[in-house]
């Protein structure tokens, strides 16, 4: 018998895989040619030489026992060494090696900082929609999430953030460049956030973090860039992944960045590295600590996918799709052309696409496209998204 805990989050497990589980079933069914699955955040581009040169470069000149042993549970040094240097390159971020926790990529960065900060029954602020999973990392210490509704726009929802905040509150988890909006949120906002959340902290005579979820920083649209949110708010632990930049979501290598600035630094910084061990994954890949080291400023080719999110959004316009247009990521969140979302995407697998309803993201009434697939695809399966709207046109 598995444990109830575990039956309840089964249970809700990811429709995305099952979608993507049903893509797979669709090309044995109908051919590869016939079917357009838009369902999983998975890189199509391949990531670039400079990877492999790393790989080969790490296993000719690495010293072997170093690079298959076990190390400091944070990470090798020279690697948080480089993740800082980049940090500070970039961002003039201040960050020194120590303020570097190497993870498993940003849903193990995640659950270390979450089993780090939550003890049972506090709350965990998400905005609608969200990264499905966010729930079951909150599920995983016990946190109670508490959701706030999106907005028209996708932007955050200040007021609504201010009516459900309480003394419980112990962190909100930011995701700029977001999944599954492509909204990436802009400086001002963030400070309106920023402003509140001192104000709040003040009020309750506590501490309350952002966790800035950051998988999707380098892929922006239209020269945007997504702000630096610790040098808008102090309190910001910041999480990233190679995943997306690198098209490396496999390989499980990350970190998660803990300013100075944060309250209970020492504490933190502390717990997060004995989370990284206790939660199993002792330390993040020895040999990816080594290739990410001599690649952290590389990224694949992601011009693509503002190519994809042009020739997609200007014909989902022209067929009658509502959609805020993506200002990064990979992923389109058009609004559903009926009421159901769920409907709507059995509906459209008719048409060979495979795409995710908003429910699964706490959205109902919208859905995901990933058109993070190769360019001929997007062209290929216009038709499909044209016929799955007309179905609907008395
Ligand atoms: N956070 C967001 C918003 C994501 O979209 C994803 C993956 O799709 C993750 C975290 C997890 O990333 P990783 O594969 O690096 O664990």
């Amino acid at each position: 018998m598995i444990s109830q805990k575990m039956k309840k989050l089964v249970e809700g497990s990811s429709a995305i895989r099952a979608m993507f589980e049903e893509g797979k079933k669709m090309i044995a069914e109908r051919g590869e040619e016939n079917v357009f699955d838009f369902s999983l955040g998975n890189p199509s581009i391949v990531p670039p030489d400079t990877v492999k040169k790393a790989m080969l470069d790490v296993i000719e000149n690495e010293d072997t026992m170093t690079l298959h042993g076990y190390m400091n549970n944070a990470g090798f040094e020279s690697t948080r060494q480089a993740l800082a240097d980049s940090l500070n390159k970039r961002f003039n971020a201040g960050a020194k090696l120590g303020d570097i926790v190497v993870t498993v990529g940003a849903a193990g960065g995640l659950n270390v900082a979450l089993r780090s900060l939550i003890n049972p029954g506090e709350e965990v602020m998400i905005l609608a929609p969200f990264f499905g999973e966010y729930t079951n990392y909150i599920a995983n210490v016990d946190g109670t999430p508490v959701i706030i509704s999106p907005m028209k726009d996708f932007g955050i929802n200040i007021t609504e953030i201010e009516a459900k905040i309480t003394e419980k509150t112990r962190c909100i988890i930011i995701n700029s460049p977001n999944n599954p909006t492509g909204r990436v949120y802009t400086e001002d906002e963030l400070k309106s956030l920023a402003d509140l959340l001192a104000k709040k902290q003040k009020e309750f005579k506590t501490s309350i973090y952002i966790i800035a979820d950051e998988p999707y920083r380098e892929i922006v649209f239209g020269g945007r860039k997504a702000p630096f949110i610790p040098a808008i708010y102090p309190n910001t632990i910041v999480g990233y992944s190679f995943a997306k930049s690198l098209s490396l979501p496999g390989e499980r290598i990350g970190y998660i960045y803990l300013p100075k600035s944060v309250d209970d630094y020492d504490n933190i910084l502390g717990a997060m590295t004995v989370a990284n061990r206790i939660l199993g994954f002792v330390n993040a890949p020895s040999f990816m600590q080594k290739v990410i080291e001599r690649v952290v400023d590389e990224t694949a080719d992601i011009s693509v996918y503002e190519d994809n999110k042009n020739v997609l959004c200007s014909a989902l316009k022209e067929y009658g799709y509502e959609l805020n247009e993506p200002q990064g990521t990979f992923y389109a969140f058009p609004k559903s052309p009926i009421e159901d979302d769920k409907k709507f995407c059995a509906d459209a697998k008719e048409y060979g696409l495979v795409i995710v309803p908003g429910s699964s993201f706490g959205a109902p009434g919208y859905f995901r496209i990933a058109f993070c697939v190769k360019p001929e695809k997007v062209k290929a399966s216009l038709p499909a998204f044209k016929k799955a709207i007309e179905r609907y046109k008395k």
